[in-house]
């Protein structure tokens, strides 16, 4: 019933190719079906399409049904060949007779069909004519129903050349969609990355822009341009350096991209970025093109990045970096000398600490002002961290004019200035150096550095040169800091006590606490290595150490039922800076067991009028509250004037050993000493003198008033197990006239000790 298999594929395919299947309601084919049943005088009349399950009715008369299953469908015995099939009666034929149509309703009796032919063995479906009684077909009528096939194929031809047309057009509506998408997306990217396009008729002249070239030098689009024209936005540089390209473009075909400045025709300042190519026609060019591309954002970003990546943002002088590069472009052989000078904003960290970051920065900025103005043209200026300045000479310099410029910086700083009701004192140390010949860059610095590192140490608010002893001294700062480090580490880090008496009752009133190192050729005084004490991890870690074995000791003398002497320990400047030495010291009284009165920091003037100054002040107020006695040590070798004496929170003043070896000398000595022990007790501050060593120098502070004294006289400083021993057997039998002066009787002052 159905046709060749093999024929079978190609006919669906055929018909699927017409994409007439569920197509819908056509006129024409009703025309023919209605015209067909006419002709041949039939009650029904179909175009049927025999799908591969299916049959599907085009255009129907006299059936109400769509299709029927193909299995049922005359049809599709119909498909089988060319010629057109006619069934005269199908209760009579045995392949119809039990068929559902002829069975049951309509009750079909006749067909004759009249195969849709594509090709031969090939057929879509049919033409076919039903009734439901018997009938015979002459060749004539077989003939008409066979034309009226042919009609229906051209038809269906027909239905298909639509239907492709129909898609053809929509393929190209799309393609038209596509392409003006397209078009409009080439001009927004044309916008959006400033890209335009030019170009350049060798022959005619003629100058031709895209619109964002028109955009880009800002003229109205569609203004005619020539060469003169498009190359007046440039600078005269720009213009010479775009013929020479555009030249040898001509010439050589040498393709260019490049950037220039430019200005457009409302002034604006812009950089373009211009990309240029050559067409040949017949060997010679014929036609230049390129793009031309609005990139001020992207150079001006990369400036900024640049700014950033090079200048300081709070001065807008050039920071580290510019300044290490700088350094590195020195080149060794040259021999050019430099000078560079270092220059450190001092007590920058105070005024943070005090006034606040506003005015820190403010103080930055007065600095960097002022030497940017006091060196101008001779050098340039870099911040180079928190609060330095480097200065890097531009032109040949010696020693006194290198010095008569730092001299000029320091009298720059002088005057203080207000800010928000504030006085900011910018105060700097300045380094210097002078690049010798084979130094680099680098060698300079670190000179320049040592030199700052010296003038911080020893000439704050001055200018040192740098020499070649400077590296020595570094060195020996190694050295010791090596030893120390090691000393505390092993443990040989001592502590020994030298007595205070109290010259009124000759007895012994405290110890002073000195740091001792146990080194193989003996215990060494802790000043062997004093330069150690200027690294602040080695100086914290031995007031650290020490308080540690004042604890221990304390808590064997009582152990040992001895009564625990007031402790005088010494402290630096790195203890307040980098250390909770506040917290520490009340933890030891706590640990030891003693009242923090029996304590007596001792600090030097020059660690009051260190960087940190307020916070030394603050820190040493807060513990002499908690009952903490303060003693100001070397007073009188340090900077600190006696009107200094009213500002700090002491109550004890060691009158340093070089004043009461004067004091041997025929008056001045005595006279200084007299004014200042005067002076200290009119603000209600006791007196201890220092390095005592004669009796001579006993008599004459015991005279003057001084209340106590410690000194190689009483006894030098001694290990912890002798302190019990001395406490108890202390006698100054020997003593001058005067010693028990103030003390009252000889007898007193002995039942006193
Ligand atoms: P300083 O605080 O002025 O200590 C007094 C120094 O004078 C001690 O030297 C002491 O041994 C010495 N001395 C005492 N009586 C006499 C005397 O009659 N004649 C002479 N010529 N010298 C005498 P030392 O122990 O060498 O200490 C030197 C400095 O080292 C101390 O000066 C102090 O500033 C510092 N130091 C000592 N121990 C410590 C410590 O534990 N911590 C800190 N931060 N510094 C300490
Ligand atoms: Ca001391
Ligand atoms: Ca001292």
């Amino acid at each position: 019933m159905y046709p060749v298999p093999e024929l079978e594929s190609e006919r669906i395919r055929a018909l699927a190719e017409t994409h007439i299947l569920d197509s819908g309601a056509a006129p024409d084919f009703d025309a023919i079906v209605d015209l067909v049943r006419h002709v041949l005088q039939a009650p029904i009349c179909v175009v049927s399409l025999v799908d591969t399950n299916r049959q599907w009715f085009k255009a129907k008369c006299g059936i109400g049904v769509d299709g029927t299953d193909r299995a049922t469908a005359f049809c599709s015995h119909a498909l089988i060949s060319d010629e057109v099939l006619v069934i005269e009666d199908a209760r009579a034929d045995s392949r119809f007779s039990d068929n559902p149509l002829v069975t049951g309703d309509p009750h079909i009796r006749f067909y004759a069909g009249a195969p849709l032919t594509v090709s031969p063995g090939i057929a879509l479906g049919t033409v076919c004519i039903l009734g439901t009684e018997p009938r015979k077909l002459d060749v004539a009528e077989i003939r008409t129903l066979q034309s009226f096939a042919k009609v229906v194929m051209g038809l269906i031809r027909g239905h298909e050349r639509a239907h492709e047309a129909t898609r053809l057009a929509a393929q190209t509506q799309e393609q038209a969609r596509a392409l003006r998408l397209r078009e409009r997306r080439f001009i927004q990217t044309e916008r959006i990355a400033r890209v335009g396009g030019w170009e350049f008729d060798v022959g005619t002249k003629a100058v031709a822009w895209s619109n964002e070239t028109y955009r880009i030098y800002g003229i109205e689009i569609g203004t005619p341009i020539d060469l003169d024209l498009a190359l007046s936005a440039y600078s005269a540089i720009g213009k010479e350096r775009l013929n020479t390209l555009l030249g040898q473009l001509l010439g050589e075909g040498t393709g260019f991209d490049e950037e220039f400045d430019f200005v457009a025709a409302c002034g604006t300042r812009k950089w373009v970025r211009c990309v240029g190519e050559v067409e040949f026609h017949d060997g010679k060019p014929n036609r230049l093109f390129g793009t031309f591309q609005d990139v001020t954002e992207r150079r001006r970003a990369q400036d900024q990045l640049w700014r950033a990546a090079n200048f300081d943002g709070l001065t807008g002088l050039a920071n580290r970096n510019r300044f290490d590069d700088t350094l590195r472009s020195l080149d060794p052989g040259d021999s050019k000398t430099y000078g560079i000078l270092m220059v450190d904003a001092d007590h920058l960290k105070d005024v943070n600490d005090t006034l606040g970051h506003d005015a820190g920065d403010e103080l930055i900025r007065i600095v960097a002002t002022r030497l940017r103005d006091a060196v101008g043209q001779a050098g340039t200026v870099a911040r180079v961290g928190g609060d330095e300045f480097a200065v890097l000479l531009s032109a040949q310099v010696d020693a006194l004019a290198l010095e008569s410029l730092a001299g000029n910086i320091l009298s720059a700083m002088q005057p203080w200035q207000l800010f928000k009701g504030n006085t900011l004192k910018p105060i700097v140390s300045i380094g210097g150096a002078i690049r010798l010949d084979g130094e680099t860059g680098e060698d300079l610095r670190q000179s320049a550095d040592l030199a700052l590192y010296h003038a911080k140490q020893n000439r704050r608010g001055g200018y040192v040169l740098f020499d070649r002893d400077m590296k020595s001294a570094i060195t020996a700062r190694t050295v010791a800091v090596s030893i120390v480090d090691e000393a505390l580490i092993r443990g040989d880090v001592l502590a020994y006590y030298q007595p205070v008496v109290e010259l009124a009752t000759g007895r012994i009133s405290g110890f002073e606490v000195l740091a001792r190192v146990q080194r193989p050729d003996g215990v060494r005084s802790i000043g062997d290595f004093a330069d150690a004490l200027q690294d602040p991890r080695t100086a914290t870690r031995l007031t650290a150490c020490m308080l540690k074995r004042i604890e221990a000791d304390v808590v064997g003398w009582k152990r040992a039922g001895i009564r625990v002497p007031q402790i005088a320990f010494n402290v630096g400047a790195w203890d307040f800076q980098e250390s909770a030495i506040e917290a520490m010291v009340l933890a030891t009284c706590e640990r030891a067991g003693i009242e923090p009165s029996q304590f007596v920091m001792e600090v030097t003037e020059s660690v009051f009028l260190s960087r940190g100054a307020n916070l030394v002040s603050e820190t040493a107020a807060r513990l002499r509250a908690r009952g903490i006695t303060i003693a100001l040590d070397d007073f009188g070798t340090g900077h600190a004037s006696l009107a200094h004496l009213g500002t700090f929170p002491v109550d004890v003043i060691k009158m340093d050993r070089s004043f009461v070896m004067r004091m041997n000398d025929d008056g001045s000595g005595a006279v200084i000493a007299a004014a200042l022990i005067d002076l200290a007790h009119n603000l209600g501050i006791q007196v201890v003198a220092e390095g005592v060593e004669s009796e001579a120098q006993l008599n004459q502070l015991v005279s003057l008033g001084c209340e106590k004294a410690q000194g190689y006289l009483f006894s030098p400083a001694l290990p912890a197990s002798e302190v019990g021993r001395v406490i108890s057997s202390f006698r100054w039998c020997d003593r001058p006239v005067g010693f028990s002066k103030p003390a009252g009787s000889r007898k007193e002052f002995e039942r006193q000790i």
